[in-house]
């Protein structure tokens, strides 16, 4: 289908795209990577009369840590994340993430600010910020708000950013030492969104115990979530398949999904609890690994 006749502007800086957004409050739209957007324009679902074109702003699309965080900028494409050096040398279970998405061209061009904001049900990044307690930074022209990821995907399609604001990065927590994560992912073939997928997060002390986690989940709920119940079963356990098996169950006890092409309703549960204990073999391996 052709799109609807829109206006197109590509502001320079980040405070011009705030300008714009309060000025065409209601007409405008954010154009990141414009994977999840253009389709949805040029099959009238979206209608928006202007598009206002990130890829200008400077200084959106930066990959650092520093004390505490990671901070990922907005722009950042699913592949500059996955080939970025800092993630691939401390943070596996983002590059699980990043790797798994789509395909070549779909990582080339999409962004997490823009998957993050379009908060798809079925979208890979939001598993994993939830597990990570991660935090969203939005910026408006009052100045700049950290919402938490637990509060940021309030239901399908739909967050807590506002309409005049402008995501502007991702923060997560820097990786200390006895601390690993992982991302498992059902997809039903290559490059398709996922079924099921779990991230978790462990953090083990020196002497062999989980003092913390975090699990998210995408795909069988009308919003991804973090599986609170799982986190709780874990707590002060041993690693392993017994303690694993329990969050499993506890997780996919949490689940919504509905029955589609993609599987049966009891068939989705049971995904979730597998890769739950996949997830949580794997980020455990990793953690036990990582010294700091
Ligand atoms: C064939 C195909 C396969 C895919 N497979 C997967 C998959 O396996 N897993 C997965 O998770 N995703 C998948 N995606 C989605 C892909 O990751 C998109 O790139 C992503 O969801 C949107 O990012 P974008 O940069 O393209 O955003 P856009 O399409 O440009 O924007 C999406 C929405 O976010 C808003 N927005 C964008 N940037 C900002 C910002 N900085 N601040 C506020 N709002 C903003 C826009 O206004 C729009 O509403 C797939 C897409 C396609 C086309």
């Amino acid at each position: 289908m052709i799109p609807a006749q829109l206006d197109y502007v590509r502001p320079a800086s980040l405070d011009e795209a705030l300008r714009i957004l309060v000025d065409r409050e209601g007409e405008a739209k954010l154009l990141s990577g414009g994977y999840s957007l253009i389709p949805l324009i040029k099959l009238r679902l979206a209608q928006p009369a202007l598009l206002v074109d990130l890829q200008s702003v400077p200084g959106l699309d930066a990959i650092a840590e520093t004390d505490d965080a990671l901070v990922i900028g907005a722009r950042a494409t699913h592949r500059d994340i996955h080939e970025s050096a800092v993630i691939r040398d401390r943070y596996p279970g983002i590059v699980d993430v990043a790797g798994g998405i789509g395909d070549p061209q779909v990582r080339n061009w999409g962004t997490i600010g823009g998957s993050v904001a379009h908060a798809d049900p079925a979208s890979d990044w939001p598993a994993f910020l939830l597990a990570a307690n991660a935090t969203i930074v939005c910026r408006g022209q009052g100045g700049e708000r950290e919402v938490p990821a637990r509060h940021f995907f309030v239901d399908t399609f739909t967050t807590a950013i506002e309409p005049t604001e402008v995501l502007t990065g991702i923060r997560i927590p820097r990786r200390a030492a006895g601390v690993g994560g992982a991302y498992q992912k059902l997809e039903r073939k290559v490059g398709d969104f996922a079924t099921a997928g779990v991230a978790a997060i462990v953090r083990i002390d020196a002497g062999g115990t989980i003092v913390g986690s975090g699990i998210g989940v995408t795909g069988v709920s009308a919003s991804p979530y973090a599986a609170v119940d799982a986190e709780s079963a874990l707590a002060g356990k041993r690693p392993g398949d017994d303690a694993f098996r329990a969050a499993g169950q506890a997780a996919a006890a949490m689940s919504q999904p509905v029955s589609d092409v993609r599987g049966p309703v009891d068939y989705k549960r049971a995904m979730v609890a597998e890769l739950t204990v996949r997830a949580l073999r794997r980020a455990t391996e990793r953690a036990l690994a990582f010294n700091g």
